[in-house]
């Protein structure tokens, strides 16, 4: 055990913790000191099983020396750049090296700084998008029910997330919602994509038909729905909602801020499920989550569309101090050379049917209602404890960090997403000390 006294402040109120129970926390908090590989060390000296990728993020675990080094280099060579109508070279190395990766026909890329900032980017490049083509009209956003797209204005507006947006009043105008895909009666304990489901897109199509299709700019969902619990899309929703878009020229936006880099078995989502979206929103794993950077990728024909417009006009008012930062982008370089040194975009593919294995093996467990998986993604859906809907799965969290495995709780349900490096025997690890948790009387 390390002394925690020597590196832990003792008055720990001036920050204001995200998303955290910030008074519950201070009474016992739970904090890390280092990182190497697959596991954590807490400041107590404990070790932990990285069972999340940080927040679905450290996708080539944790403090790899490429990209340490890489970031030292850069930060001793140039800090910073101006991002406006200046450059650097490394940013438009990213972006090259980045949509060689991407779907056919999406050639070009905006830099953020996080998951929230490319939603809202992408959000905005899409209503400016049938602005510049003449259909200023086009102002609606449709997000789901239960998609998470991070806590900017737009990003909250189209998110499906009751306790997310009640506090905020009426968020951006002109937004609703399709049904979210969980349908825990048909298709529990799903290995992979669920058989049922794909007319849940039609929804889109009577609410286009409500607000009359000529006012729709866009359509945002995630591939799978990540941090509402690992919603996997049944097989051919997402073609079907392609091409409800495609019928109404609407937008097709997917967020991959979770489902980018690696994390279901191709670089993408849309490659892994063959459909492509007019838009894709990225960050996390684009620099294995060390430094904060974003990317919203697009199609070749709207980013041409604002490319022609008259040639002495900024051509999309939108951008950040940090958009394509030196060492973001230089973290973001050594970052793809390791997912491709090391085969790791691909690699959930060959381990998803050992993780799908023991994943369901924990079936039997007590109070355990449903279970959900794909590529190196899955989520343990609890029985809710009456009155108490949280309840279960915190406190099987807060026994699992006492035990030396980092899972992530939403409501009632477990999720986890370990780096992409992990090994089949901690795999095993994992499981074996989930099992023992759940096995715990939580
Ligand atoms: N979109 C999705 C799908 C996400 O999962 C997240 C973060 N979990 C975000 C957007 C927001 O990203 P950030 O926290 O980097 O703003």
């Amino acid at each position: 055990m390390s002394d925690r006294s020597a590196v832990v402040p003792n008055n720990l109120e001036a920050f204001w913790m995200p998303f955290t129970a910030n008074r519950q926390f201070k009474q016992a908090p739970r904090m890390f000191a280092s990182a190497k590989d697959m596991y954590y060390t807490t400041v107590d000296g404990r070790t932990v099983l990285d069972g999340t990728a940080g927040l679905w993020c450290v996708n080539a675990g944790h403090c790899r020396p490429k990209i340490t080094e890489a970031i030292r280099a850069q930060a001793g060579e140039l800090d910073y750049a101006p991002a406006f109508q200046l450059g650097h070279p490394k940013a438009f190395e990213l972006a090259n090296r980045l949509v060689e990766l991407a779907p056919e026909g999406m050639g070009h890329v905006f830099y953020t700084n996080s998951g929230s900032e490319s939603v809202d980017t992408a959000l905005k490049m899409a209503l400016a998008y049938h602005r510049v083509k003449g259909q200023g009209e086009r102002f609606r956003l449709i997000g789901r029910e239960r998609g998470y797209h991070g806590i900017n204005f737009g990003g909250t507006s189209v998110g499906g997330i009751v306790s997310n947006r009640k506090m905020f009043g009426t968020l951006l105008t002109g937004v609703d919602h399709i049904p979210h895909t969980h349908l825990p009666d048909a298709n529990a304990f799903t290995k992979g994509e669920p058989e049922h489901g794909a007319d849940l897109a039609d929804a889109l199509e009577r609410i286009v038909a409500l607000h009359d299709p000529s006012t729709v700019a866009a359509v945002i969902v995630e591939p799978v729905a990540g941090s509402t619990g690992v919603l996997i899309p049944p097989k051919g929703y997402l073609q079907r909602l392609r091409n409800i878009c495609d019928k109404h020229g609407i937008l097709l936006i997917f967020d991959e801020v979770i489902t980018g880099f690696g994390r279901v078995g191709a670089p993408f989502a849309a490659e892994y499920f063959g459909v492509t979206p007019d838009i894709m929103t990225t960050a996390k794993g684009l620099t294995n989550g060390v430094i904060p950077m974003g990317a919203v990728f697009v199609r070749d024909e709207i980013h041409d569309a604002f490319m022609n417009g008259p040639e002495h006009m900024i051509e999309f008012m939108h951008g950040y101090t940090y958009s394509g930062n030196p060492i973001a982008s230089a973290a973001g370089l050594a970052t793809l050379e390791t997912y491709q040194e090391e085969g790791l975009l691909t690699r959930a593919q060959e381990l998803a049917p050992y993780w799908e294995e023991q994943l369901h093996s924990l079936k039997d467990c007590p109070h355990v209602i449903d279970i959900r998986n794909l590529g190196l993604i899955g989520a343990i859906e609890l029985e809710p404890i009456a009155g108490e809907p949280t309840k279960r799965a915190f406190s099987a969290f807060l026994k699992a960090y006492e035990d030396g495995l980092l899972i992530r709780t939403t409501g009632d349900i477990i999720a986890l997403s370990p780096p992409l490096i992990i090994s089949k025997s901690e795999i095993d690890e994992l499981f074996d000390k989930l099992r023992t948790v759940l096995m715990n009387n939580i």
